[in-house]
């Protein structure tokens, strides 16, 4: 059994994958999701390391965030770019963080990652509005595996 694989089915990927594309129809800021089977680094440190491994650091207002997902060790972890650390408090983390913790708690990550998708983006949208000229400079899709 593949557990990468198995994490999520491909219906609720396409759930997410459609959720980000929502998120991002509010705020420049762009979101991605990253799953890996496990890792040896401090989470915190591994995500910020995946963040650009996916060089997601190539955004023009440096307004990226990534929800990466070590599934073996039971872990998750959310990074942003510096242009949110500008901007945003600790609070803004914490509050996505705890959102998505109770669901996975529960098992339901599909909709813990939706919520933590929504979480991010409501306050993104705050700072970071869309506009006409916005791109999708990340791909919304999900990222999987070793980097
Ligand atoms: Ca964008
Ligand atoms: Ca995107």
């Amino acid at each position: 059994m593949n557990i990468l694989e198995n994490f999520l089915s491909a219906d609720e990927e396409q759930e997410i994958v459609s959720a980000i594309h929502m998120a991002e129809k509010n705020t420049s800021g762009e979101i991605r999701v990253h799953i890996e089977k496990n890792t040896d680094e401090p989470i915190d440190v591994r995500a910020k390391h995946v963040f650009h491994a996916l060089k997601m650091d190539n955004t023009k207002l440096e307004n990226g965030v990534l929800i990466y997902i070590a599934i073996e060790n039971k872990k998750f972890g959310i990074y942003g770019d510096k242009g949110i650390h500008k901007i945003v408090t600790h609070s803004f983390w914490d509050n996505t963080r705890d959102v998505m913790q109770e669901y996975f708690e529960a098992g339901a990550f599909k909709t813990g990652i939706i919520e933590g998708i929504k979480n991010a983006s409501e306050a993104l949208k705050k700072h970071f509005p869309w506009d006409v000229n916005d791109r999708d400079e990340l791909s919304n899709e999900i990222s999987k595996g070793k980097l």
